[in-house]
C-alpha cells in the first residue's frame, strides 16, 4: 500500500494530460477513489493524501466503514442499489450514482423526505447495451429524468455509466461521446429537480479517454490501490 502515493501522482498526471489535450481545467475533474474491498487502513492512507471522496458499491460495506472516518469524507454509492437498502444511506452519502428505476427513485425520495433532506443522484446508463450491466438504455434517459419531476426530495445531478471492460480505453471513446451528448440534453430538461453537473464515467482502464470526452467525475480503484483480492 506504499504505492498509493505514487499511484496517486500518476493518476493526477494522467488527468492533467487528458485535460490539457482538450483544454480543460484538471480541477474540474473529481476523483472518486473506489474503495470496495479496500481496508480502512489503506483508505486512511489515501485520506492523508487528501483523497476525501470514496466510492463503495455495497451499502453494507459502506456502513461498516463509515464510522471510522470523520465527517469530511464524501461517500458515493456507485454500485447497484436495492430499494430496501436506501434507508441506511440517506444523510450519509453525497451522491448515488446508480438510479435506474422509478421505484428506486421513489424510495430515495420517500426516505429523503422523512429525513428532511434532498438526495443528489445520477441516472445510470447502460451505454453499450450490455446484458450483464445495470442501467437505462440511452434513449430512456431523458424521458426517465422527466418522469421524476414530482419527486421533490430527489435532485438529478447528472449521468453515470460503467463502460465495457476493455484493455484499451480508446475502445470506449464513442460510448463516452454518446454519454456527453446525453448529458448536454439532460442539462436542458427544465424540471425543477434537475440540476445536471456531473458526468460520472471513466475507470482504471479508460479514465483518460473519458475525460477527453467530457467526464468530470472518474471512479478509480485498481490504479490507485492495486488489484483487488
Ligand atoms: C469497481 C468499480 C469501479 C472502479 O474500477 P477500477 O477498474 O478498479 O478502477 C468504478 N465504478 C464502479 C461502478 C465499480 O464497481
Amino acid at each position: 500500500m506504499d504505492n498509493i502515493k505514487s499511484n496517486l501522482l500518476d493518476i493526477k498526471e494522467n488527468i492533467e494530460k487528458a485535460c490539457n489535450k482538450v483544454n480543460r481545467n484538471p480541477d474540474d475533474v473529481t476523483l472518486v477513489a473506489v474503495t470496495k474491498t479496500i481496508d480502512v487502513d489503506a483508505m486512511k492512507m489515501a485520506n492523508q493524501l487528501n483523497i476525501c471522496e470514496f466510492g463503495e458499491n455495497r451499502v453494507q460495506e459502506l456502513i461498516k466503514k463509515y464510522d471510522f472516518f470523520e465527517k469530511n469524507i464524501k461517500w458515493h454509492v456507485i454500485g447497484h442499489l436495492q430499494s430496501n437498502k436506501v434507508k441506511y444511506i440517506i444523510n450519509k452519502v453525497v451522491l448515488i450514482h446508480s438510479v435506474d428505476s422509478i421505484s428506486l427513485a421513489k424510495e430515495i425520495d420517500k426516505r429523503a423526505k422523512q429525513k428532511d433532506t434532498v438526495q443528489d443522484v445520477l441516472i445510470e446508463i447502460n451505454v453499450a447495451n450490455e446484458e450483464t450491466k445495470y442501467g437505462l438504455k440511452e434513449k430512456e434517459a431523458i424521458p426517465f429524468a422527466k418522469s421524476l419531476e414530482e419527486l421533490a426530495n430527489v435532485r438529478i445531478r447528472g449521468l453515470m455509466t460503467v463502460a465495457p471492460y476493455v484493455f484499451d480505453g480508446e475502445e470506449n471513446r464513442l460510448h463516452f461521446r454518446k454519454m456527453k451528448g446525453l448529458f448536454e440534453e439532460l442539462k436542458s430538461v427544465g424540471n425543477s429537480n434537475v440540476d445536471a453537473r456531473y458526468l460520472s464515467m471513466g475507470m482504471t482502464n479508460d479514465y483518460q479517454v473519458a475525460i477527453e470526452e467530457g467526464s468530470n467525475m472518474v471512479r478509480i480503484g485498481t490504479a490507485l490501490f492495486g488489484h483487488r483480492n
